[in-house]
């Protein structure tokens, strides 16, 4: 048995000061400590690296402080179009899902891809068509209705602007989410789940349901969950690129994930984070924003949530 273990995050951005409470940040803590908990425990039990991001994922989705299933953001139409993908390290393969509505926890769909289509990535209204033949429940849009998010999108609803869930100045909420785990045969995997940016419109699609982009997962190297501006994320090809550093320059996960992070992304204009983890269990989780709500957990007692640099 080697060791195994497993990273969360909720999203990077910038934490305003006097947004966050007391009591709001225990909140957060504890959603965050329920995913990796629970992700953990699956891991422990002797599952695979797949079923732990899995599960982190949805209770991530299921709570309404992050941007992600339950707490998706609000579209220029006042919709919410969600997108996720997952990806095992042992097998390549992988499934994405985006611009789907209604589903209570998209990398399950996502997931589903993987496993009982011929297919990687769907989208849309054939995504949808796809959960409907699996028998998913549609959810109504008060499932995902959240105050807060509802308010953000007012605020600029009338205007061209979309904004990262957790970049704008009156935001004190982070948004996407993901997971990453190193299973105890070894096997790695990765999973991401986002509603994306407030106000988007057109079909915006960013890079968390984009292999290679947002998610990654190679048993050769890494697994990798970015959040950040996705439009830098997808140019940069942020978490495939991690993965190369590793490959075809022998850099460890600490140092590469440093290098795009820290350097290559930045070099390009873009803000955000990630978690990446080896097949080792050793996990980085650098982010070049004010904080990142993140998690980590492994066999060797490593245990703690965290939300500032
Ligand atoms: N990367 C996500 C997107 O661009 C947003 C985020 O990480 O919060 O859709």
């Amino acid at each position: 048995m080697s060791r195994f273990s497993i990273a969360i995050h909720g999203g990077a951005g910038t934490l305003v000061k006097g947004m966050m409470t007391p009591e709001l940040e225990s909140k957060y803590r504890r959603d965050l400590k329920a995913a990796l908990d629970k992700g953990y425990a699956v891991l422990a039990e002797g599952g695979s690296a797949t079923d732990a991001v899995e599960v982190a994922v949805q209770i991530l989705e299921n709570s309404p402080l992050f941007n992600a299933g339950k707490g998706a953001v609000f579209t220029a139409t006042e919709t919410h179009e969600m997108d996720a993908s997952i990806m095992d390290g042992k097998t390549l393969n992988a499934g994405g899902v985006s611009l789907i509505t209604g589903i209570k926890n998209p990398v399950s769909l996502a997931r589903d891809v993987m496993e009982k289509s011929e297919h990687v990535f769907l989208a849309g209204e054939g995504a949808m068509q796809f959960a409907k033949e699996l028998d998913y429940k549609l959810e109504d849009a008060s499932y995902f209705y959240d105050e807060f998010r509802h308010q953000q999108w007012l605020d600029i609803k009338d205007t061209d602007s979309f904004q990262l869930d957790h970049s704008t100045k009156k935001d004190s909420k982070f948004g996407t989410v993901g997971a990453v785990a190193c299973d105890q045969d070894g096997n790695i995997a990765a999973a991401t789940s986002t509603g994306g940016m407030t106000n988007k419109k057109w079909g915006r699609v960013g890079d968390s349901p984009m292999i290679g982009a947002g998610n990654y997962a190679n048993n050769k190297t890494c697994a990798i969950s970015c959040t950040g501006s996705g439009e830098f994320f997808i140019r940069g090809v942020v978490a495939y690129d991690v993965a190369c550093l590793m490959e075809h320059k022998g850099m460890s996960v600490e140092d590469a994930s440093n290098e795009v992070i820290h350097k290559r992304i930045l070099d390009i204009g873009g803000d955000g984070g990630l978690i990446a983890v080896d097949t080792k269990g050793n996990i980085a989780m650098p982010f070049n924003t004010e904080g990142m709500y993140r998690g980590q957990k492994s066999s060797d007692g490593i245990d703690e949530v965290a939300i500032y640099g």
